[in-house]
């Protein structure tokens, strides 16, 4: 249930208040908003006679059930929308970030050719996989810590925040120690343990929707990571898996509108993979940022003819250049809109 504070409510109020929770067997869980501080009490039940004590206590406004199965993550829990911190980065504060980079970091020259790129062209953020999670066990794995090093002295040499992703719960300490953001990856959307131990990370996570993962599903899996601690979850939107075989997936861009309304969440849409065809990725791109994404990942190599993963579906550096000269404007605008 969620128990609304009186905007005058006292620190000894809420704290009353938390007491009680857990007096009836719920966790609480503060959330302090600009105007007031709101309460989640997590646990089965929400009883009607726990709600009508709740309500009468010192400095509540009021209570009510959480009709949600997801709590910590939904709107109704959290009105206004979760800006996540990656150093002087902000996502979901109304702007929009793009991420860009290889499907895997593949070496020196191939990440620093780049990540040079990508920045020059606008994109904050550089992604680059280190650990692989591949269909087949034949294909390239990653160059895992050696591929993490890379990525640091690319982000050392432009600025860049990097994200990548971390496959198994083994490799968290070593991918925390680097990334700035942690991506989880669709085939791991439902991987429960892995999900846990990220909750015990303090650094943002960027959770990917799993191939056919339904929203339902998706929000109770970022809810996994928030109850276990860390609250800073960015969704992806990567295409479903659907009847049509003409694109590597579905993009399912009424997610994004689906998903604002339902969580407090940053979302970002990725194109690279809910299409697996280059030709698709710019003009959903655009459709990116009239949907209301907060922001965009790309895959981007410099001989896509030659990447050792998602050749097929990855931009080249000019193409790049040539998709954020049509996005910057839009970008800016947004931008502006915040200032
Ligand atoms: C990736 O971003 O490199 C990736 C493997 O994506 P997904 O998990 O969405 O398939
Ligand atoms: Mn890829």
């Amino acid at each position: 249930m969620i128990i609304a504070m009186q905007a005058e409510a006292t620190t000894e109020e809420i704290d009353n208040v938390c007491q009680r929770i857990r007096e009836f067997g719920y966790m609480p869980h503060v959330i302090r908003g600009e105007e007031r501080t709101v309460i989640a009490a997590i646990g089965h039940g929400d009883k009607k006679e726990h709600i009508e004590q709740l309500k009468s206590l010192n400095g509540v406004e009021n209570a009510f059930p959480i009709l949600q199965p997801f709590k910590l993550v939904s709107r109704e829990v959290k009105k206004q929308k979760s800006e996540i911190r990656v150093g002087d980065i902000k996502i979901g504060d109304g702007g929009f970030v793009v991420m860009a980079g290889p499907c895997s970091v593949e070496g020196r020259e191939q990440i620093m050719t780049t990540a040079a790129a990508v920045a020059e062209s606008g994109a904050r953020i550089l992604r680059g996989g280190a650990y692989k999670p591949r269909t087949s066990p034949y294909d390239f794995q990653g160059l895992a810590e050696e591929g993490l090093k890379l990525l640091a002295e690319a982000r050392e040499r432009t600025g860049l925040k990097i994200i990548t992703e971390v496959l198994d719960t083994e490799d968290v300490e070593i991918v925390r120690e680097y990334a700035d953001i942690l991506q989880v990856g669709a085939r791991n959307m439902q991987n429960f343990a892995l999900l846990k131990k990220l909750g015990e990370v303090t650094k943002p996570i960027m959770l990917k929707r799993g191939l056919s993962a339904t929203i339902k599903e998706f929000l109770l899996s970022a809810e996994y990571i928030v109850t276990h601690g860390n609250p800073n979850v960015i969704l992806c939107e990567r295409g479903i898996r659907t009847f049509e075989t003409a694109t590597r997936n579905t993009l399912d861009l009424a997610a994004v509108p689906l998903l604002n309304e339902l969580t407090h969440l940053p979302v970002i849409v990725d194109p690279s993979h809910a299409t697996g065809k280059r030709s698709l990725v710019h003009p959903l791109a655009k459709a990116t940022v009239a949907v209301g994404a907060d922001g965009l990942m790309v895959e981007v190599h410099p001989t896509p003819e030659q990447a050792w993963s998602d050749g097929p579906q990855s931009l080249r550096l000019e193409e790049f250049s040539k998709m954020m000269d049509d996005l910057n404007p839009y970008i800016k605008l947004r931008q502006n809109e915040i200032n």
